[in-house]
């Protein structure tokens, strides 16, 4: 179980064991059970949206930077209890503990953002086309919004949208994920220390059937207005189509597979470091992970000579122990899939570098893995592999290089390498992606928008457009008689 130095973070899940029905948390590294949670009935959920329907005028009416003093609060609260937070992270997630303490001030980065944004969701004033007329646009807040969230990010993906859906006036369901659910009770917990009103903000747990019916009723419920959702893209197709009837606004972060380009100008040892960063970071499960790493011939060997060697030295474990730099996958599952993966791409020609199979370690360890000679027929080239697996691929031109990194009907994040200018603007522009790393593997930022184009998803999250997603445009038109 998790010793805290702040035990309430997780009274409400942990502490005392709730009534059934319950599912189980474990941890990923060792299987070991941290705590049971509740599995929220569909009464309960219809309960706490009507609750955020009733508590979020209040919210809006009051002024946005009283809105953001209690949002700056919630950012010192992560930052206060970080060592906690991350410890009940890497526990239930399986990320090493400095990953998960940056996850928590990436986080808490996001309340602080928003704390200042939505003191600035500015309307306009429109020159009219008659003398007669005033044409003006307020910005609102949307009303209530619900969320379901991912495992590998399991605190800043629910920070990036709850803080912009508070800061914005609305009100926020969250479902976070059934392998993660301890982080986001932790976080709700620090949320209402900082003196944010009862209701405002919840968390409905549930396991994965449980989560599917939560789903619908956030699809069906005409009180909530806004759907965000971070995962695949096939449950990010299902919520659409879900969410159609009743015309809800949606925000859809599904599944990436990025291409990592470096070209023969480039600066090899920031590429080999940036796509270390890029591929190994929560053993690669992040949807903007390199999935396709595209080499130059000329650079090819000298480059994955480098990055082999990198890998090799990675120290694999359990992410609770000092040094440990990949730790396990979410669960078994997802050692499987990257074994098939793997399998694959062996029988149709690539060669494995270093590693290549499951690690001693146990049933969520895979080992950090390196396979060259990576052709675009490869299952490995055309889904999302999230763990930890860096596919090379050699090609000769820049034009071989843009048509390979388009092959894919993702859109999220792609990367490239160069020190030549007009390819960084030519390169940039042909590429058919949401974000653009050039000459840098870490992208994600609070002033940033992040988000996809294609089947990568809708809208944006973070900077000034994240806010959007959770305000209406009310245009107001008039006559001056
Ligand atoms: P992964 O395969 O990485 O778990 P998913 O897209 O399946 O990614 O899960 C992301 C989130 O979506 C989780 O919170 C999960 O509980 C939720 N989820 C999964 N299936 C559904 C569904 N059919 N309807 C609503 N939510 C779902």
């Amino acid at each position: 179980m998790i010793t805290l130095e702040y035990p309430e973070l997780l009274a409400s899940a942990y502490a005392v064991q709730p009534a059934p029905p319950t599912f189980v948390v474990e941890d990923p590294a060792n299987g070991e059970v941290l705590a049971w949670v509740g599995i929220s009935d569909i009464a309960t959920v219809r309960n706490t949206i009507e609750m955020a329907q009733a508590v979020q005028p209040a919210w809006a009416a009051r002024p946005a930077l009283e809105r953001g003093r209690i949002l700056r609060r919630i950012a010192d609260l992560l930052m206060q209890h970080q060592a906690d937070l991350a410890l009940i992270l890497t526990r239930e997630q399986g990320k090493p503990l400095t990953e998960a303490r940056g996850e928590i001030a990436f986080a808490a980065s996001f309340f602080e953002w928003f704390a200042e944004e939505g003191r600035r969701a500015y309307g306009e004033v429109i020159p009219p086309p008659q003398a007669d007329k005033r044409l003006l646009t307020v910005r609102q807040p949307a009303g209530v919004a619900a969320a379901i969230t991912p495992w590998n990010f399991p605190v800043s993906m629910i920070a990036r949208k709850a803080a912009a859906a508070l800061a914005a006036g609305c009100a926020m369901v969250i479902k976070p994920a059934e392998q993660t659910p301890l982080s986001a009770l932790a976080l709700l917990r620090l949320a209402h220390d900082a003196g944010l009103p009862e209701g405002l903000l919840s968390v409905v747990t549930a396991d994965r059937a449980g989560a599917v019916a939560i789903g619908e009723e956030f699809c069906h419920n005409p009180a909530v207005r806004v759907l965000s959702f971070t995962g695949s893209t096939q449950v990010g197709r299902k919520l659409a189509e879900a969410s159609a009837n009743g015309v809800k606004r949606l925000a859809l972060e599904l599944g990436g597979n990025a291409p990592f380009v470096v070209f023969e100008d480039a600066d090899l040892d920031e590429a080999v470091r940036g796509a270390l960063a890029s591929k190994f970071r929560n053993s690669g499960q992040t949807c903007v992970s390199a999935n396709r790493i595209l080499v130059h011939e000329n650079v090819h060997d000298a480059f994955v000579a480098r990055f082999a060697e990198e890998v090799r030295r990675l120290k694999v474990g359990n992410g609770r122990e000092p040094g440990v730099e990949q730790g396990p996958l979410i669960d078994a599952k997802a050692v499987d899939k990257v074994e098939k993966l793997v399998a694959d791409a062996v029988e149709k020609g690539a060669r494995v570098l270093h590693g290549g199979g499951r690690h001693a370690l146990g049933r969520t360890f895979y080992e950090p893995t390196v396979l060259s000679d990576v052709t675009a027929d490869m299952a490995v080239f055309n889904t999302e592999i999230f763990g930890p697996v860096a596919p090379l691929i050699r090609f000769r031109t820049e034009a071989e290089a843009l048509e390979l990194a388009n092959a894919t009907e993702a859109g999220l994040a792609a990367y490239f390498y160069t020190r030549d200018v007009q390819r960084v603007f030519r390169f940039a522009e042909g590429l058919r992606y949401g974000m653009v790393g050039i000459n840098s593997a870490m992208i994600s930022l609070p002033e940033a928008p992040f988000g996809g184009i294609r089947q990568s998803g809708l809208g944006r999250e973070g900077a000034r457009l994240g806010l959007e997603e959770y305000l209406d445009v009310k245009y107001l038109c008039i006559g001056q008689g």
